[in-house]
């Protein structure tokens, strides 16, 4: 799943290639896909591209329309979408079926973009909206992690009585926005820090080490992946990675082998060493394999 460094990077990237560019049209390829109904998809036609930005894992891209004002195209990947650039984006309209094809902009010169979405779950999102806000995921996101606003004292009072466990808060997009399931596992590596660590226990050196784990990581992978073009971000996110999705494999700074256990709807991976003191976390599911 695109999280907020690739987002970031992907908006960059449609900055950099979409802005000022007229919209021939735009198309779903199921009604699941587009989320909202009035503007209709149509009132998009004409449009130029003025901006592109994000909320959280959210793409927003503005377009002054012919009728006056502006409308946001707001994209929302899900776990298995992901959006591809086409300097040669095909003339025949979209047909619904059983192709990860989920949405089509088509832009002036022949280029655009595809949305796609892998596997049977469709969650796909696409909104046309007249103000960001309108779209519900967005107005109820928490903090940009990486806003000057995001203080270490804003993450105090995060955390503060709150009796979750770390992991489960900071993929939280209502707490703290744009972190997912990946970068969760990251942050907490970087911090040395249990993933099932309670929320409310944390010291405030605690706080200030998460703080800066959270703030380095996110800026160097969205340093990593500034300027890339939109193909090869996934690949990118991949090899930046320490522990999520590298179970089994050595750990970068220790050398112990990072495991796996189940969370919520997934699984998370951590190396005992630096995270545990040295204990695996209890998991039903996973202990059996992994001894
Ligand atoms: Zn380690």
């Amino acid at each position: 799943m695109p999280e907020l460094p690739e987002v970031e990077a992907l908006a960059l990237f449609l900055r950099d290639r979409a802005h000022g560019r007229t919209v021939i049209r735009a198309e779903a390829a199921s009604f699941a896909v587009l989320k909202t109904f009035d503007p209709p998809l149509s009132a998009l036609t004409g449009g130029v591209l003025t901006d592109v930005g994000r909320h959280g894992k959210f793409l927003d891209l503005k377009f002054a329309v012919p009728g006056g004002g502006d409308l946001h195209l707001v994209m929302h990947l899900a776990r298995a979408g992901w959006l591809r650039w086409r300097e040669d984006i095909p003339e025949k309209p979209v047909r619904p079926g059983k192709s990860p094809l989920a949405f089509r902009l088509v832009l002036d010169e022949g280029s655009g973009f595809d949305l796609t979405e892998a596997g049977t779950q469709k969650r796909l999102a696409v909104y046309l909206v007249r103000d960001p806000m309108d779209v519900p995921g967005v107005a109820t996101l928490g903090p940009e992690p990486l806003a000057d606003d995001f203080t270490t004292e804003a993450l105090a009072a995060i955390l503060k009585e709150r009796r979750t466990q770390i992991k489960g808060v900071l993929r939280d997009q209502h707490i703290i926005a744009g972190i997912g399931n990946a970068y969760s596992d990251e942050v907490l590596h970087a911090a040395k820090m249990s993933p099932y660590k309670l929320a409310s226990s944390f010291t405030p050196e605690d706080v200030a080490t998460l703080h800066a784990a959270i703030v380095s990581t996110l800026r160097d992978a969205v340093e990593r992946s500034a300027g890339l073009a939109a193909a090869d971000l996934k690949g990118e996110k991949k090899t930046g990675l320490r522990v999520h999705g590298r179970t089994g494999q050595p750990c970068p700074v220790c050398g112990d082998t990072i495991r796996e256990v189940s969370f919520a709807d997934s699984s998370l991976q951590y190396c005992p060493t630096c995270q545990t003191g040295g204990k695996p976390l209890a998991d039903r599911r996973m202990s059996r394999l992994l001894k």
